[in-house]
């Protein structure tokens, strides 16, 4: 089930879903607080293995969603770009064009120094488009979430054809 509406299309093109992963910028995680919902945005970085999808997050030392992510670290995920709303001549005929990509997945607190050093490149080089370097001691001040993907989909919602 891909819940694909009439007005959009499946996207499977892994060169198109690159481009929405470089084009995103923020990520929306969702998790699971005890029983309640628990949803922060956030920037990323990516790495994408024969299809499978890796999401590198950095963050504080401290914080809810690191308490959260301890406790149970299933996650759901949300990011879209290419917003562009469109007029229409009755109510539902407006509507907005975009591309998105929504999954599962797992979170692990990364300690290892290497994985958070390429975890940072990863993420600078999403959020940039350039590639930094990063020293042992960077590492020390911020947090690595590493998102496994366990799957995902993609979408976009082209304008109506005039
Ligand atoms: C576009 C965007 C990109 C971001 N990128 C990152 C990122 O890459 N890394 C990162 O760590 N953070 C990022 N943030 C901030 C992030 O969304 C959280 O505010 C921050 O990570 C703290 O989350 P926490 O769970 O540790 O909350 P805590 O700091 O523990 O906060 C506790 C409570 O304060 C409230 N709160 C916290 N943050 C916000 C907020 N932003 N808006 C309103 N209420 C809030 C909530 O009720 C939350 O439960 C980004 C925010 C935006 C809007």
């Amino acid at each position: 089930m891909n819940g694909i509406t009439a007005r959009e299309k499946l996207v499977t093109d892994m060169n198109e879903i690159v481009k929405i992963l470089d084009s995103a910028k923020v990520v929306h995680v969702g998790m699971i607080d005890g029983d309640e919902p628990y949803v922060v945005p956030m920037n990323y970085g990516y790495t994408l293995e024969n299809g499978k999808l890796t999401l590198w997050l950095h963050c504080a030392k401290r914080g809810r969603k690191l308490d959260v992510l301890r406790a149970n670290n299933k996650v759901f995920f949300e990011m879209e770009c290419g917003i562009q709303p469109f007029e229409g001549d009755i109510a539902c005929r407006y509507g907005i064009s975009y591309s998105s990509i929504m999954g599962r997945g797992t979170a692990e607190i990364v300690e290892d120094v290497e994985t958070k050093k390429a975890a940072l490149t990863y993420l600078m080089k999403a959020q940039t488009g350039m590639d930094f370097e990063f020293e042992d001691k960077m590492t020390t001040i911020v947090s690595i979430i590493k998102i496994d993907t366990i799957e995902f989909t993609a979408k976009h919602r082209p304008l109506p054809k005039s």
